[in-house]
């Protein structure tokens, strides 16, 4: 739009050189024919100040849109906890499972060496896709020991919707890893 707008106005000046006297009598006409319409022109820019202010609102939801695109989830987003997972959660509360050892990886990476109450030793990895290597987890479910680490290492409240995702996001492992979870 810019570049067409550039060019029609380089094509006036062109045609005022061949053509002023003309034009200044027009320009001369139009001041006068202004004349009454500025009375409600006065009144209009208050409106165009509302307008102005309307128009800024929706500018600044695409910019949060552009946020949002930022990070994707490498799994769907679970709406609910599974009956099989909330089971799993009480397990994990109620169960003699001990934490061995705790690694930090980096910010967003922490493993936990766990043992489970067999006394077999598993090793459960908090990142954007939580894991461990238990049998449970590899049929592909969340299994109890990742709820351990949630709820009784990292503190993580047992109500919290990031406790039975599959995939998280970086800003929700810092709050997990901080302890900041909602
Ligand atoms: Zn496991």
């Amino acid at each position: 739009m810019a570049s067409t707008n550039s060019t029609q106005q380089r094509e006036q000046p062109v045609g005022t050189e061949s053509e002023t006297p003309g034009r200044e009598t027009s320009l001369n006409e139009q001041p006068a024919g202004t004349g009454p319409v500025e009375a409600p022109s006065i009144g209009g820019a208050t409106n165009e100040n509302n307008n102005g202010e309307r128009e800024a609102r929706p500018a600044k939801k695409k910019k949060k849109s552009k946020k949002s695109k930022a990070e994707k989830r490498l799994a769907r987003f679970k709406t609910c906890c599974s009956l099989l997972n909330r089971k799993r959660m009480i397990r994990a509360e109620q169960q003699r499972i001990y934490l061995i050892e705790r690694n930090k990886i980096n910010d967003l990476r922490e493993k936990f060496v766990i043992v489970g109450p067999a006394g077999n030793v598993y090793t459960v990895t908090i990142a954007h896709l939580p894991d461990c290597n238990c049998p449970d987890f590899m049929k592909g479910f969340l299994c109890k020991h990742i709820f351990f680490v949630y709820l009784k290492v990292l503190g993580v409240n047992r109500d919290s919707t990031l406790i039975y995702q599959k995939a998280l996001l970086s800003k929700e492992l810092r709050s997990i890893f901080t302890s900041n979870t909602v």
